[in-house]
C-alpha cells in the first residue's frame, strides 16, 4: 500500500508491452500521477467511504468474490438506497460498514473509523455509538421479552447513560417515530412494521452517525413497507442521521434523492432525483441515471445499451464540446 507521504509511481516507459494502448508518455505520466493523487484525497470529507473494497468469501476450497473492489461514498446526512440483484454483494457490503464483517483488500471507512484496522475494542464501541443496524428479520432486532420503551431503553444502558436521560431519549425516539402506543408491548404483542419501527428507535438509541438497514421491508406488505421506509425518513430528516438502506422495492428508490446499483460486488449505476419536495416528503422530480467513472477512467456502459447497439470488444470514442460519443467498432466486423 502506498501511503501519501510516499513518492508517486514512476510513469511507465513509453509503450511498455505489447498490448499497451496508444498514448504519448506524458499523458500515461500524469496518469499515474493524478491517480496517485486520487489515491490519497479520495473520500475525504465523505462520512462513508469504501475504496476499491474487496470480500472474497472461502468455503470448501471455493472461492466466493463478493465484492470486487467497490467504491462508494455517502456525505453526510444524505439517505442513500442501494440496490441490486440477489447475491451481488449488498448485505456483504452493510455487513462490513457495520463492523460485522471485516473486508479482504480495499478500504472502508465511517465516520473517521477505518473498519478494516480497528482493535476489537474499538469494534465493539463503534457498533454501539458510530453504526445503528436494522436486519430484515423482525425477530433479530428486538429482545422478544421487552417491551418497546425497555428495547429502545437497552443500548443506552450499554453506553452507560444515566436513568434519566434514557428514559426521556427513549419516549422521544417513540413519539417521533409514531410508536408511543406501543411503548409498553412486547414484539409479540406489535405489528411487523411496528416492530421494524421500534427497530429503528432501537437503532438509534445511542444517537449514531450512520444507520444501516438490510432490507428492512423485505417481508413485509407494501403498505407497511412504505410506513417503516417513512420512519427511515423521519430519521434522516427530523435526527439528521445518514442513512444507507438495502432494498428490493423499486417504490422505495423512486423516493429517494440517491440510489446505487451494485452488480457483481461493484457499485454500477447511480439514479439521482431532481427537483423540490423530497424534503417535505413529497414526489421527487424526474431521474436521471448515472454510470459510474472509476479513478482510472473506466465507465462501464449498462447492458441494454451494449446489446442495442451490438458493441464488443471495443468502441470508438469521439471527443465532442459537451460530450464524448462512443461508437460500435464497425470497421472490424466481420
Ligand atoms: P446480496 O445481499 O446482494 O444478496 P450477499 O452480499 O449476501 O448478496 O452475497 C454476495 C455473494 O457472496 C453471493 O454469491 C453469496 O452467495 C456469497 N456469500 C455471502 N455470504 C457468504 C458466506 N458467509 N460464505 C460464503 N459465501 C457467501
Ligand atoms: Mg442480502
Amino acid at each position: 500500500m502506498t501511503g501519501p507521504g510516499e513518492e508517486p509511481v514512476t510513469a511507465p516507459a513509453p509503450g511498455a508491452g505489447p498490448g499497451a494502448p496508444v498514448a504519448p508518455a506524458a499523458g500515461l505520466g500524469q496518469l499515474g500521477a493524478e491517480a496517485e493523487d486520487a489515491r490519497s484525497t479520495y473520500g475525504e470529507g465523505a462520512l462513508i467511504m469504501c475504496d476499491r473494497l474487496v470480500r472474497i468469501y472461502a468455503t470448501d476450497g471455493i472461492e466466493v468474490q463478493a465484492l470486487q473492489g467497490l467504491d462508494l461514498l455517502v456525505a453526510d446526512g444524505e439517505l442513500t438506497a442501494i440496490v441490486g440483484a440477489s447475491g451481488s454483494g449488498k448485505s456483504t457490503l452493510v455487513n462490513i460498514l457495520a463492523g460485522l464483517d471485516t473486508p479482504t483488500a480495499g478500504k472502508a471507512r465511517v465516520a473517521g473509523h477505518d473498519l478494516g484496522a480497528m482493535s476489537p475494542r474499538d469494534r465493539l464501541s463503534y457498533r454501539r455509538t458510530t453504526v445503528g443496524f436494522i436486519w430484515q428479520q423482525t425477530y433479530r432486532n428486538l429482545l422478544p421479552y421487552l417491551t418497546a420503551l425497555q428495547n429502545v431503553t437497552m443500548p443506552m444502558r450499554f453506553a452507560g447513560l444515566p436513568h434519566r436521560r434514557r428514559a426521556q431519549r427513549a419516549a422521544e425516539l417513540l413519539e417521533v417515530l409514531g410508536l408511543a402506543n406501543c411503548a409498553g408491548r412486547t414484539p409479540a404483542q406489535m405489528s411487523g412494521g411496528e416492530q421494524q419501527r421500534t427497530a429503528i428507535a432501537t437503532a438509534l438509541a445511542n444517537e449514531p452517525r450512520v444507520l444501516l438497514a438490510d432490507e428492512p421491508t423485505g417481508e413485509l406488505d407494501t403498505a407497511t413497507a412504505r410506513d417503516v421506509f417513512a420512519a427511515l425518513q423521519t430519521a434522516n430528516r427530523e435526527l439528521g442521521v445518514t442513512v444507507l438502506v438495502v432494498t428490493h422495492d423499486p417504490a422505495v428508490s423512486a423516493q429517494v434523492r440517491r440510489t446505487v446499483a451494485i452488480r457483481d460486488g461493484r457499485t454500477s449505476s447511480e439514479t439521482l432525483r431532481h427537483g423540490a419536495g423530497g424534503e417535505e416528503g413529497g414526489e421527487l422530480g424526474h431521474a436521471v441515471e448515472y454510470a459510474m467513472l472509476d479513478r482510472a477512467g473506466r465507465v462501464q456502459l449498462p447492458r441494454e445499451m451494449i446489446d442495442a447497439h451490438g458493441m464488443k470488444d471495443r468502441v470508438r470514442l469521439e471527443q465532442e464540446p459537451d460530450h464524448i460519443g462512443v461508437w460500435p467498432d464497425r470497421d472490424t466486423r466481420p
